[in-house]
């Protein structure tokens, strides 16, 4: 699923995309011109390792 949202960094659209991982929704947030990735959870911000966390957890 794809949205469009403003970088709060540069003001321009960033793809944003939902994924669900191990039960949980995450929003990965991608804006090329600024460089930035990042990951949001329930609680906010998730640090990419936590995200690589659930992603191989019970593998
Ligand atoms: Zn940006």
């Amino acid at each position: 699923m794809l949205k469009a949202m403003k970088c709060p960094n540069c003001g321009r659209e960033q793809v944003v995309i939902e994924m669900n991982v191990r039960g949980e929704r995450l929003v990965l947030h991608s804006c090329s011109p600024c460089d930035l990735r990042w990951w949001e959870g329930h609680d906010g911000v998730v640090p990419l390792a936590g995200v690589l966390d659930l992603a191989t957890a019970g593998r």
